[in-house]
């Protein structure tokens, strides 16, 4: 990375931690052992394994037996809905999924995959913050569902889903309907900056990504609560109590739960500083730029996000001109070879093609300082008038309802 380059794109990955790679360099070299090997080697290994694993168990407040490691956030993703959705398939307990319409594509690919073999998927409004109603989302269930995903936290636009009064009002639904419906969230903006305690969450199946808060790409896990329906969709050993096989990427988990360990020790640290610089930058965007409107919720929304549009601006032409003088942000709306597609997010929320596929996504971490996004305000000032072409520029606008 350029000296000078100013990265605000943490919701897209994340550097190393310097501690992290430290952890893991002696599992890349001398301690290379495959934890079910029966010699001193593959023992070593074993332990370290199962000290990665109640590490991270205990900050999810979990069992160590709960927890499937795999190689990162989609791949805990489908195997959380394919994983419980075919095992109910199977015992003909039903056939219905209920998400949400701003969920990543991790999920809601996976989902349309899952029509293909026989499920119906609710997908439920949400309203122009990215808010999913707990009441929408019971009402949503019936006497077929086994499964409702709903994520934690977006990664667009940070909105944080109050996913235990989603899990309240998914087992009061259950109960009236004498069926227990399990309940995923993906929670893969959430390290260091929200509680992963999957108690007071109440879910049965969260997923996380490593690369996501300080760790290497490649490594995801899944919590898996006991007793929830899980058909296993990767096989051949037993690793992961038979739910998951293929030898264990060591190094990545040993990363996995030593970045997880450092997020969640500085999570008040991140959640106040990060906030401060975030609220610094919104606001001089929202008073000093002209056109800048708000994408999101003001307050429930995690700490390090802020997205904006400016009327009449392209988010791609955005993206490259920051590009060009440093700056490595990102948009919400995904770039596909022929095409800019408009946010799926935005547009669940109500905005119109324009917005959607003109958002600014500025995503910060703790070595994000008041200066560099000062500098982005300055470097904005000088790039939107170019952009905004010969329109005559609005007033700033502030927040959208
Ligand atoms: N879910 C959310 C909310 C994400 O932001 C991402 C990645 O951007 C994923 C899932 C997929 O994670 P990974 O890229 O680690 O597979």
């Amino acid at each position: 990375m350029a000296d000078d380059l100013i990265y605000v794109d943490h919701a897209a990955t994340t550097p190393v931690h310097p501690q992290v790679a430290e952890a893991m360099a002696p599992f890349l070299d001398r301690a290379f052992g495959n934890p079910s090997s029966l010699h001193g080697l593959g023992r070593d290994a074993a332990v370290a394994l199962d000290a990665a694993r109640d590490e991270v168990a205990q900050i999810l407040n979990a069992r160590p037996s709960e927890l499937i490691f795999g190689s990162g956030g989609s791949e805990s993703i489908n195997t959380a809905l394919k994983g419980v959705a075919f095992a109910q398939q199977h015992a003909g307990a039903g056939t219905h999924i209920v998400t949400t319409a701003v969920e990543h594509h991790a999920v809601l690919h996976t989902l349309e995959y899952l029509e293909r073999f026989g499920f119906e998927i609710t997908r439920l409004e949400v309203d122009a913050e990215g808010f999913v109603d707990p009441d929408q989302v019971a009402r949503a269930i019936g006497g077929e569902t086994v499964l409702v995903s709903v994520m934690l936290a977006n990664n667009e636009v940070g909105t944080i889903q109050p996913i235990a009064a989603i899990a309240a009002a998914v087992k009061e639904r259950g109960r009236e309907l004498g069926r227990r419906v399990p309940l995923h969230t993906d929670a893969v903006q959430a390290p260091g900056q929200l509680p992963l305690d999957v108690v007071e969450l109440d879910v049965d199946l969260l997923s996380i990504s490593a690369h996501k808060f300080r760790g290497p790409k490649g490594a995801g896990l899944l919590y898996l609560r006991r007793g929830t329906p899980f058909l296993a969709q990767q096989t051949g050993g037993g690793q992961e109590r038979n739910r998951r096989a293929g030898t264990e990427n060591l190094p990545a988990i040993v990363g996995l739960a030593t970045a997880l360990a450092i997020a969640e020790r500085r999570r008040p640290e991140f959640v106040r500083e990060v906030g401060r610089v975030r609220d610094a930058f919104l606001a001089r965007v929202l008073a000093e730029l002209p056109g800048a409107v708000r994408n999101g919720p003001a307050t429930d929304r995690l700490p390090n996000n802020a997205n904006v549009h400016f009327e009449g601006v392209d988010g791609q032409q955005l993206l490259d001109e920051l590009d060009r003088v440093g700056v490595a942000a990102s948009s919400g709306s995904a770039c596909t070879t022929s095409s800019w597609e408009p946010s799926h997010v935005l547009l669940a929320m109500g905005a119109d093609q324009q917005a959607a596929a003109g958002s600014l996504r500025v995503t910060l971490g703790l070595e994000n300082t008041i200066a560099q996004t000062d500098a982005i305000v300055e470097r904005l000032k000088a790039i939107l008038p170019t952009l905004q072409g010969a329109a005559q520029p609005s007033s700033p606008t502030g927040a959208r309802a």
